[in-house]
């Protein structure tokens, strides 16, 4: 099922839709297990935590994308690291994302668990990232759909940080990502710099100068721009169809 196209709306009316409260996407606890050894250069793939099918076809940007979202689940700090845990949260993602939004896959493209297990998102986010060729539209960031990659950071980080791993593992994807599509870590951002959110929470946000920094020595001298090289030519139109075509990606404005 396609999301309606058929909606009008003025841009003040959705700015004004942008009210605050919480999200809790999970209602099921999974079995604390010992196999948490991350493995933060590994994605695990959408087969892997049994991603269901998207509901249409997914949609796809032929531009590289312009820079990476920081978001978070505004989900339990959870103690479980496991890759159960992983694996469970990502569908629990994909299950609020589908039933509830009406949205055709999950929003996110990739997400970072507490045990610092990453997972692919929404279907061909994986293999887009290896082709470096294009993005998966998503539905994350009102706005920013068509140009960003979002990234779910697992936890509600209003007053605590990541745990070090999933700092570290967010690193890492957010390193590789730049890599592959030749971004400068300086277009890391957080999901309140677009959107009227607290996401990706206070703590966090307030690490994302450290995680450039960290994510800029990742990459090392010489291979890439110190500024975005992506243009933003005919990007325009795409982002008013992406507004009404991921109107439900409002919903990310409240957490
Ligand atoms: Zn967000």
């Amino acid at each position: 099922m396609q999301p309606t196209r058929s909606l009008s709306i003025s841009r003040r009316s959705l700015l004004r839709a942008q009210a605050v409260f919480g999200i809790t996407l999970l209602g099921s606890t999974v079995a604390p297990s010992s196999a948490h050894a991350a493995n933060s250069t590994r994605i695990h793939q959408r087969a892997a935590w049994q991603a269901r099918s998207p509901k249409g076809a997914v949609r796809r940007s032929y531009g590289r994308p312009k820079r990476l979202i920081i978001h978070h689940t505004a989900t339990a700090n959870t103690a479980d690291m496991s890759l159960a845990r992983a694996y469970s949260l990502g569908r629990a993602i994909q299950n609020h994302h589908m039933d509830s939004f009406g949205w055709i896959d999950t929003g996110q493209h990739f997400t970072v668990s507490r045990g610092a297990y990453v997972l692919e998102g929404r279907a061909g986010s994986l293999a887009s990232l290896e082709s470096a060729s294009g993005m998966v539209i998503g539905a994350h960031c009102y706005g920013q759909n068509t140009l960003a990659i979002g990234i779910e950071t697992e936890g509600t980080y209003t007053h605590n940080a990541p745990p070090a791993a999933q700092y570290e593992a967010l690193v890492e994807l957010c390193a590789r990502l730049c890599r592959q599509y030749r971004l400068a870590a300086s277009e890391i951002y957080g999901h309140r710099d677009f959107n009227a959110t607290l996401c990706p929470g206070a703590a966090l946000y307030a690490l994302l100068p450290q995680l450039r920094s960290d994510v800029d020595s990742r990459l090392g001298d010489g291979e890439l721009p110190t500024e975005s090289r992506i243009a933003d030519a005919d990007v325009t139109e795409e982002v008013w169809e992406d507004l009404e075509t991921f109107m439900p990606a409002l919903e990310f404005v409240r957490r």
